[in-house]
């Protein structure tokens, strides 16, 4: 060991010449002149103190106050300023991967070193960390998969999780995990860090552990509802009409002809009540009959619309931050603000957007502050409420919906609804308007309904469906899941566990004993949600992994077909282009990149993605996903090198619909044909109508989703003998490399009638297999 503790001795003393030839530099002393002036730099002191004397912190502060960039700097700067640089290795963890490439490039910034030497990130499927790397920021689910390969972190000194208030599932998991070890390694510091003040919780779930609060200071905000709103913008209700709301008018009807019986929920009926009441009332009828059309479920854009106008003309120089719920709607205010006169004049706006899956250039540009005159206009989803802080902020926009899955348990359904936010996060959001000076609030809905808010958010752990989760707790070689889950800070319901282990039963990656078998094992390992994983592997396995690897490329990232909101139905023509033939979505996620990808050869990508309303971005990212988990599948030995002999079989098509089946099983409804209308009916639910006709009996489908009504998402149509042959429980003996079909399953659906054919099928498939 001496020879080691030599090497590191020296390394040691490297970095602290290092660290004070930069802190001496002129550019040094400027940067750690305005690290001085965050508030976390006055308690400092009384910060590395309580680290070293507890094996557990919880640290809170708003938002800025240098939680994230300045707290593992210090324990750092601490440690190599006293000569043991090269012995600390601290981990940080970011709920989102975007904010831990944001937070680990502006951490090496200020320590004028570049990005991969001391400081590090690694997410999902990208990196960038060397042998020099001391300071790691990741995503939480990163440290989750490194724990399972470690559980004892070994060589790690300190732990930081970040924005545990926000109680993602992953953060949750991981306090269960990081409390079972810290007794075996007394050695290991924890420290948890929350913007907002319900420290007590944490602090309480490690026995009492020491609370340190960062003092912030903010300028007031001063806030502004819907009738204040209205009224300083001189905004008449009545073109509620005219908008599409978020494009969800269509479906608000739908649903109100399909469901008359579903009980409006509560926000919603408060809503209309204040709206078509007093506060109102100065406006003319005409309006209030508007009124009652208006689907408050939706906010409009032209009222955003509205509200920046009235910023930009009247209002002081300042940022301004609009929430949003999510990317779609993002990119559409973007279009149709872009066409606008005033917002949409480069010379006068910089419209800026801030959500997950941005491009890293984009990132860095929202931390410019814009040219005198230009006002700078940032449209952000709730990813900017806590983890990223624009300085330059005065005003918000808020239009009080994030979008969040919630989980129905007992119809085992996840929901992807713009939902209402919590009164913290209403808070939170208001307060991004004064970091530098007195700002305001424009929340975009009236004042009852933020008293009708829930103080908090309900934790992820709650509200989603929990079979990655279990499947990475199976391999912690724990023996009960729900008991290891009911050490949660939050427990979740027993149904939910139940309902995530049937599924992985049923999809092969738990044997009936509930262990991993040799498919959960490496779906375990993959980056990918478990269907996804089994669909990769199976393509691989069956000799049709191009088409495979495009389908679960594109699953996980997005959908590379567009909406526009004006031009939906040319969009759905294009789409449908790509579909049509074969009815599944899937197969035209293949069609539309491999076309992408020919039109790319001859240069004519662009106008190819523009015919075909197609994302050239959401491509590209498809694009290196693909690179990335191709690579994955080479490297665990499961694609050979020469990739030809994998893709032998990726023209035939009834295989691939095969493989595509073999993944989403159970996601499979049964096709009925009415007289004049199809329906289909799923495993667990009442028949939904089915729009479009199709010749297939049996549909399969990524996702069955909750939004106003229950529809399907992404599916592809089947026939009887794909179904009976790989929807079950194919468990794919890995290491042997042979496979081995398990019946059962499928008995649900199955036709007395074809079980014969079923037999007989499945023997050739034998022969095929054991040759
Ligand atoms: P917290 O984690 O407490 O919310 P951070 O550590 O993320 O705060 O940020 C502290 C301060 O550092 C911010 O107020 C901002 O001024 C500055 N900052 C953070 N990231 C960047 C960046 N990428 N570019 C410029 N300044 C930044
Ligand atoms: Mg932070």
């Amino acid at each position: 060991g001496s020879v080691m503790e030599k090497v590191l001795q020296r390394r040691s003393l490297r970095m602290r010449n290092m660290q004070r030839t930069w802190q001496e530099s002129p550019e040094g002393r400027k940067m750690m002149e305005f690290r001085k002036s965050l508030p976390a730099f006055k308690e400092k002191d009384r910060l590395l103190q309580a680290i070293a004397r507890n094996q557990v912190v919880v640290i809170s502060g708003e938002t800025g106050c240098g939680k994230t960039t300045q707290l593992p700097q210090y324990v750092l700067e601490s440690e190599v300023e006293s000569g043991r640089g090269a012995f600390c290795s601290i981990i940080c963890t970011q709920p989102r991967r975007i904010s831990a490439m944001a937070v680990s490039e502006r951490v090496s910034v200020e320590r004028g070193e570049p990005l991969g030497e001391t400081v590090g990130y690694k997410v999902r499927l990208e990196g960038m960390k060397g042998k020099n790397t001391h300071l790691l920021f990741c995503t939480s689910g990163i440290l989750l998969r490194r724990l399972l390969s470690d559980r004892n972190l070994t060589g790690i000194t300190h732990v930081f999780v970040d924005e545990i208030h926000e109680r993602g599932m992953n953060e949750d998991f991981l306090l269960i995990v990081l409390k079972d070890l810290l007794p075996r390694r007394r050695d290991l510091r924890l420290i948890l860090m929350s913007a907002t003040l319900n420290a007590e919780l944490f602090s309480n779930y490690f026995g009492g552990a020491p609370t340190i609060h960062i003092p912030g200071f903010t300028y007031p905000v001063r806030a502004h509802f819907l009738e204040d709103v209205l009224e300083i913008t001189g905004y008449k209700l009545t073109s509620f009409n005219q908008i599409d709301d978020y494009g969800q008018e269509k479906l608000w009807k739908t649903q109100k002809q399909l469901a008359p019986r579903k009980k409006k929920n509560q926000i919603t009926a408060l809503v209309e009540d204040a709206l078509s009441k007093s506060s109102f009332e100065k406006y003319d009828s005409r309006v209030r009959d508007s009124l009652s059309c208006w689907n408050p479920d939706c906010i409009g854009f032209n009222l955003i619309e509205a509200v920046l106008c009235h910023i930009c003309r009247k209002e002081r120089p300042g940022a301004v931050l609009v929430f949003m719920t999510g990317w779609e709607d993002i990119s559409c205010l973007r279009d149709q603000l872009k066409s606008h006169p005033l917002l949409g004049d480069p010379n006068r706006v910089f419209l800026l957007t801030c959500h997950g899956s941005m491009a890293t250039s984009e990132q860095r540009q929202i931390f410019d502050r814009p040219p005198p005159n230009v006002r700078k206009i940032v449209l952000a989803t709730n990813m900017a409420e806590a983890s990223i802080t624009i300085n330059d902020i005065v005003f918000v926009v808020d239009c009080g919906k994030a979008k969040e899955t919630t989980y129905d348990a007992l119809n085992n359904t996840p929901c992807l609804l713009p939902s209402w936010v919590s009164k913290a996060s209403a808070r939170q959001r208001k307060g991004r308007a004064g970091r530098v000076q007195p700002g305001e609030c424009y929340h975009l809905y009236p004042r009852c309904v933020y008293e009708a808010f829930a103080e908090y958010q309900l934790p992820e752990l709650l509200r989603t469906p929990l079979n990655s989760l279990c499947l990475q707790i199976k391999s912690l070689q724990v023996a009960s899941i729900g008991e290891f889950l009911s050490a949660a800070l939050q427990p979740p319901e027993t149904l939910a566990v139940q309902n995530a282990v049937e599924f992985l039963k049923m999809i092969g990656a738990l044997d009936a004993r509930e262990n991993l078998t040799n498919l959960g094992k490496f779906l375990s390992v993959l980056p990918v949600d478990p269907k996804l994983g089994k669909m990769l592997i199976m393509g691989a396995i069956f000799r049709c992994f191009d088409p495979i690897l495009t389908i679960v490329s594109a699953l996980s990232v997005r959908d590379p077909f567009l909406l526009p909101q004006d031009k939906k139905d040319l969009a759905g023509t294009a789409k449908s282009r790509f579909s049509a033939k074969d009815y599944s979505d899937h197969m035209a996620l293949v069609r539309a990149y491999e076309g992408w990808k020919d039109a790319e050869r001859e240069g004519s990508a662009y106008e190819y993605c523009w015919r075909n309303f197609l994302s050239p971005q959401t491509l590209q990212a498809i694009h290196s996903l693909r690179k990335q988990f191709s690579f994955i599948l080479k490297d665990a030995g499961l694609v050979d090198a020469e990739t030809s002999t994998n893709n032998r079989l990726s023209h035939n098509q009834s295989l691939v619909r095969a493989i595509i089946c073999s993944g989403l099983f159970p996601g499979i409804s049964s096709v009925v044909h009415r007289e004049t209308s199809m329906t289909f009916k799923t495993m667990d639910d009442g028949p939904v109508l089915l729009y479009a006709t199709i010749p297939f009996p049996w549909l399969v489908f990524g996702e069955k989703m909750k939004v106003n009504t229950v529809f399907l998402r992404d599916s592809t149509g089947v026939s009887d003998s794909i179904l009976i042959l790989f929807g079950g429980a194919i468990n794919v003996g890995v290491e042997t490399g042979h496979l081995k079909m398990l019946d059962g399953y499928i008995d649900f659906f199955m036709d007395p009638n074809l079980a014969e054919c079923y037999l007989k099928l499945k023997e050739e498939l034998n022969k095929v297999i054991q040759k």
